[in-house]
């Protein structure tokens, strides 16, 4: 069987860079963009719209030009081209107004982005294969929130070293009550964690994490000491606790010096459904750009490309999703894309500076509760 160009880009390395690597990039992005082109109809439209064809794609800076589909798009359509039968995992996300996003994913889109997930941490220093870990989730059980996003994410980040326990902070407490976040279980068992002989690693939105240490500090804990060997992995951004929120230099500072351990192990992460990649902070606290997808900052008023270094609506590529026309997504992000981390790997970093049309902004957390309780 002839090797497929996405898992030959899989296998060359998470943070390679240089021609062989937008070589391997660029293949992916033909095969995956042929593909998707002939199984969905509305991307087809698209791209016939913008009379672009796989001819029109030759050179590595041609993937630039590759129609996007706007992530509101996405919220507001269902863009499926998968017949049931080869549907393996349907992740849903929701947002503004109730607009909800569904992606499908086939097996093999399965096992890729799972390999690059994988090959992403293990290359960040996260995988810890022969090492034992308790888990503190601040996530929904999944028993009962298999579809959704942010517990798909979160049960993945435990795949990477032998687990003792795991701790789900956001409990299905019944049909009346639904979802709910306790601060003071989840204290209790945090401060049992700290007292075990081995490793806590603490996964899922920040805000959660600084509600549990104000817990903590009620209780009357100034510090609370973890194995150094601990580790955090936050991601999903500020969402609904705006009020909460602290300047990344800050909270590293913060929960670094609280919990005892070096702000090296704290990792911090940005990613969507609609993209899937997902985007993790170095030792350094810098979200890299793998080689498994391309990010630019376009300029809102004509979307030309901005230089590294200047802020504009994040737009971003990858070839690995075989399910769902998701190979260029133009998403409502700002950001920054910069060269040149002190941690030494190659290639570009991520800034997320704020996402357009805040004001209208509800965010997920709750309403992804609302979504599940409409599902139930
Ligand atoms: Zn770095």
């Amino acid at each position: 069987m002839v090797k497929m160009a996405i898992d030959e880009l899989i296998d060359y390395g998470a943070f390679r860079t240089g021609s062989k690597a937008d070589e391997l990039f660029l293949n992916a992005m033909k095969e995956n963009f042929e593909f998707v082109y002939d199984h969905s109809p509305h991307y087809r439209k698209i791209c016939e719209h913008a009379n672009f064809t796989a001819r029109n794609l030759n050179s590595f800076e041609d993937i630039y030009r590759i129609p996007y589909v706007f992530v509101s798009c996405l919220k507001m359509y269902d863009f499926k081209f998968l017949p049931e039968e080869k549907i393996k995992l349907t992740l849903t996300s929701s947002g503004t107004g109730g607009m909800k996003t569904k992606t499908y994913l086939d097996a093999e889109t399965l096992r890729r982005i799972l390999e690059i997930a994988w090959k992403i941490h293990e290359e960040m220093g996260v995988v810890a294969t022969d090492v034992e870990c308790n888990y503190l989730l601040f996530s929904y059980d999944p028993h009962y929130a298999r579809d959704l996003g942010t517990a798909f994410s979160d049960e993945s980040n435990t795949r990477f070293t032998k687990i003792r326990s795991k701790f789900y902070a956001i409990q299905w407490k019944g049909e009346e009550k639904g979802f709910v976040f306790s601060p003071e279980e989840t204290a209790k068992k945090l401060v049992e964690f700290a007292s075990e002989d081995v490793p806590l690693r603490i996964c899922g939105f920040p805000a959660h994490l600084i509600i549990t240490i104000e817990e903590l500090r009620r209780l009357g804990y100034s510090k609370l000491q973890l194995h150094p060997d601990s580790m955090l992995l936050t991601g999903g951004g500020w969402k609904t606790f705006e009020d909460k929120k602290i300047e990344k230099p800050e909270f590293r500072k913060f929960v670094s010096e609280f919990f005892g351990i070096s702000p090296s192990r704290l990792r911090d992460s940005f990613g969507f459904v609609e993209h899937g990649i997902p985007y993790l902070d170095c030792e350094e606290g810098n979200l890299h750009i793998p080689n498994y997808s391309r990010v630019v900052a376009r300029k809102p008023s004509d979307l030309s490309i901005l230089d590294h270094g200047e802020q504009g609506l994040l737009h971003f590529y990858t070839p690995y999703h075989f399910g769902y026309p998701v190979l260029s997504v133009l998403s409502t992000d700002y950001g920054v894309v910069e060269g040149n981390c002190s941690c030494g790997r190659p290639g570009s970093v991520l800034r997320i500076t704020g996402r357009a049309g805040r004001t209208k902004w509800k965010g997920c957390a709750f309403k992804a509760m609302e979504t599940l309780k409409e599902g139930a």
